[in-house]
């Protein structure tokens, strides 16, 4: 049976390339940075050349990247520091933003007393640009985080003008860039935000790794107190295999983005005529102007099929995510779908599928031909 992967937005496959340099920094290059010997001075040289070409890929300062264990963890630290040693007294964000964020504002609500303002959700998706203006009238020191890509339906925020308006408002902006970042340009001298988050997995890079941006002189305060890595920012030996594997990742993502872009929206439209083709109905949630490789689809199933779904597919080898999880098992709906949804719409089985450069329309023939048996 071959087995379909076509959960991109999940989680992606390692790119070959990344595997070896990863190997051989495991097998050659053992030394701890910090070490004074040559063991460890290999190791640093390693670590501050991907931190460079990182930085250079997404045209920030090098002592602007900052590496952490994931974009939960990036985007944790920076909310934190923000209400902690910031002096902001309330966040703005929205509710389909992803747990990281969202869980973690609800913390710092209950623990620093801070206010939180929820953005309002336009019915594609998007953010209420003049509802945000509206919030950022009232003066307060605020933070902003709003995602750059939605994870679930592939909503697109405009980070130039979110920032532009945060910044009239002398607020700061953090943007979840989880999903963009390798899969976009980002120029983050230009954008005008303070913070971004990201993680490797997403890239065809390494899991357990990922980085903040933190804009120069902001300010933020240690995430975790021990030694001097990381500028005394995050404290821990770092794990160079895996942040040399990151650079790589995003280093080839970004040297193959035009074609692999190209591929991916092609096989994206190939994907929905398909499905319409087959399930006429079937539509788009959040609309036809999403990221180039999600596709959040409501079909036109009936109700006693919504349960089954994912699981026929599982059986048949066929990976993709839930779009509500009413067929997943558990009673919850998708958060970020019960924003932009009808209850009746909510009910009906959707299902993210996002693709990769791995993909091929064989893939996407074999997932329309097990729908159709469901
Ligand atoms: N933010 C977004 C938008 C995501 O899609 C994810 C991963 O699902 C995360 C944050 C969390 O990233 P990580 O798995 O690296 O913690």
């Amino acid at each position: 049976m071959k087995k379909v992967y076509l959960d991109n937005a999940s989680t992606t496959a390692i790119r070959p390339e990344v595997v070896q340099e990863m190997v051989s920094v495991l097998t050659e290059d053992y030394g701890n940075p910090s070490s004074t010997h040559s063991f460890g001075r290999s190791a640093k040289v390693l670590l501050e050349t991907a931190r460079k070409s990182i930085a250079k890929q997404l045209n920030a300062n090098a002592q602007e990247i900052i590496f952490m264990s994931c974009g939960t963890e990036a985007d944790n630290w920076v909310l934190r520091s923000a209400v902690k040693d910031l002096g902001v007294h309330r966040i703005i964000t929205s509710k389909v933003e992803h747990h990281a964020v969202l869980h973690t504002v609800e913390v710092l609500q209950h623990e620093y007393a801070i206010s939180v303002d929820y953005v309002n959700v336009l019915p594609n998706g998007g953010i209420d640009f003049a509802h945000l203006s509206e919030l950022l009238g009232q003066e307060q020191k605020t933070l902003v985080s709003l995602m750059h890509v939605n994870n679930e339906t592939g909503t697109i925020l405009d980070l130039e003008r979110t920032g532009r308006i945060c910044k009239q408002h002398g607020a700061y902006f953090h943007s979840d860039t989880v999903q963009s970042i390798g899969k976009t340009e980002m120029d983050l001298q230009e954008l005008p935000v303070d913070f971004v988050a990201a993680s490797a997995h997403k890239f065809h890079g390494p899991k357990g790794v990922g980085f903040a941006f933190v804009r120069k002189n902001t300010g933020i305060q240690p995430l975790l107190y021990g030694g001097e890595q990381e500028k005394g920012l995050r404290a821990g030996t770092e794990a160079v295999h895996q942040i040399v594997g990151m650079a790589k990742a995003l280093e080839l993502s970004y040297a193959n983005l035009e074609t692999e872009r190209n591929q991916i929206t092609e096989l994206k439209q190939y994907l929905i005529n398909a499905l319409q083709t087959a399930f006429p109905g079937t539509q788009i949630n959040g609309g036809e102007n999403g990221f180039y490789n999600i596709a959040n689809v409501l079909l036109p199933f009936s109700n006693d099929k919504t349960a089954m779904i994912l699981f026929n597919l599982d059986m048949k080898g066929i990976a993709v995510s839930r779009g509500s999880a009413c067929q997943s098992g558990s009673i919850k709906p998708s958060h970020v779908l019960a924003e932009i949804l009808s209850d009746d719409d909510l009910k009906k089985p959707s299902l993210r599928i996002s693709l990769s450069h791995f993909n091929t329309k064989e893939d996407i023939d074999l997932l329309v031909e097990a729908l159709k048996t469901v």
